[in-house]
């Protein structure tokens, strides 16, 4: 089952509300003779006989791509998901595959506890074409056709928030072209639709484009606590005055109160809470008057728990988002100071002008690099670093021979 607490994706809704009953998963394990029918049946798998050239998701194989990429393990796990409250059918999850429906039947039946399975639906492959995402504005709007919007897997990304992010972006960015207002464009700095946005207009791909937080400069600002604070200037444009905008509004309020708090609020050497925060061996550390922000920096200590404990103490009442997003940022403060100082660096020499064509005859990038770099021709250090496949290697000799 879930989590016994819920936290919910809007902030306006109360988080211990559950839509609907709980039923369970089950965990079940392929074994070598399921991945010896497998393999034995490779030439009928469309994805590995030359049918379909295109490349799956890396990071959604295939029960073919499982068995080919690591032939020496044969136990993968295989979650059954009920696919519903008053359905007696299950999704086999992990066991995608192409290959004929005899064969996928077998080696279902070869797996424990699924013997006398019965599939409604067997497993298919697709192939589809994508647009070239550089001919697309930030607004995803197209470049050389006015008025036309691209979102999702069109644009060569696999996911349900990849797909969810850039609709919102383009069905935002469509209706306010009709309005004729401002688009809205999320930055980099600010938000991974930001990172995706920018990483999908500037570059081509060979594979599916996945956003994963490593992408982003600033992963340690970018967190679902702040996203109120995050969104905020964004939000605020529209003047919208919903009860979303109020909330946001004192939570933003709140936010700064909170955190002054923290700054000027001292606890003294003798309080008892000294004595509660002082882990294994550190009493010696919490021997003098620190303030909260002090505290909630200590290593050992949990910075929410400890937030909550410290205002339950002085009659301090907020709501745990509140906390939590105050809690983690002075936790963190030091860290995120550090990347932003980093990332303002780093955009400073974003717009350093490079040369190109000198990049096509280093032996230090690799072929399809080079093939990258010769078709969008980036003009500054900044396109260039979006360029998939650059090392940093590379944008170190570009960035000291351009100082
Ligand atoms: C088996 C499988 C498992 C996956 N698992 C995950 C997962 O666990 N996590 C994850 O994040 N992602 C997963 N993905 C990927 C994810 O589902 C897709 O990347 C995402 O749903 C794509 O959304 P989309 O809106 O771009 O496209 P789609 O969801 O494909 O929407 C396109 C829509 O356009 C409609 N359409 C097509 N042509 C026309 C036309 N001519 N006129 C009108 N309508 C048309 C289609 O019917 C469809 O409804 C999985 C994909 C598959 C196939």
């Amino acid at each position: 089952p879930s989590d016994a607490t819920v936290r919910n994706f809007h902030c306006l809704h109360d988080p211990f509300t559950r839509f609907s009953d709980q039923v369970s998963c089950y965990l079940a394990r392929t074994n070598p003779e399921t991945m010896g029918i497998i393999r034995a049946n490779k030439e009928k798998s469309p994805m590995f006989n030359g049918q379909i050239k295109g490349v799956g998701a890396r990071y959604c194989p295939s029960i073919e791509d499982k068995a080919f990429r690591y032939p020496d393990k044969n136990i993968h796990h295989v979650f059954i998901e009920p696919e519903g409250l008053n359905l007696d059918t299950v999704y086999p999850s992990g066991i995608s595959s192409s290959l004929p429906a005899e064969v996928q039947l077998d080696y279902v039946r070869s797996i424990e506890g699924l013997e006398k399975a019965e599939i409604k639906v067997y497993g298919y492959a697709v192939e589809y074409d994508v647009i070239d995402t550089t001919d697309l504005k930030l607004t995803l709007e197209h470049t050389q056709i006015g008025n036309l919007y691209f979102a999702g897997q069109v644009n060569g990304t696999s996911g349900y928030e990849e797909a969810a992010g850039q609709g919102f972006i383009a069905g935002a960015n469509a209706a306010l072209a009709l309005l004729g207002l401002d688009p809205l464009i999320l930055s980099r700095h600010e938000s991974y639709i930001g990172v995706m946005i920018e990483d999908l207009t500037s570059n081509t791909r060979d594979e599916p484009y996945r956003l994963f937080t490593a992408r982003s400069e600033n992963r340690l600002f970018i967190r679902e606590d702040n996203s109120l604070l995050r969104m905020y200037p964004y939000r605020a444009q529209f003047l919208l005055n919903t009860p979303l905008d109020n909330y946001q509004r004192k939570f933003l309020d709140s936010y700064q109160d909170l955190l002054d708090f923290c700054d000027e609020t001292m606890i003294p050497e003798y309080s008892p809470l000294m004595a509660e925060f002082s882990g294994e061996g550190e009493l010696q550390k919490m021997a003098r008057r620190m303030s909260v922000t002090e505290i909630l920096k200590q290593a050992w200590l949990n910075p929410i728990f400890t937030l909550e404990r410290v205002l339950g103490y002085h009659g301090v009442k907020v709501s745990m988002d509140l906390m939590r997003t105050v809690a983690i940022s002075k936790k963190y403060d030091g860290y995120i100071k550090r990347s932003e100082t980093q990332y303002e660096r780093l955009k400073k020499m974003d717009g350093m002008k490079i040369n190109w064509e000198h990049l096509l005859g280093s032996n230090n990038i690799s072929f399809e690099c080079r093939q990258r770099i010769a078709r969008i021709k980036p003009e500054t250090f900044g396109q260039l670093k979006l360029i998939e496949g650059i090392r940093p290697a590379t944008l170190a000799v570009v960035a000291a021979k351009a100082l």
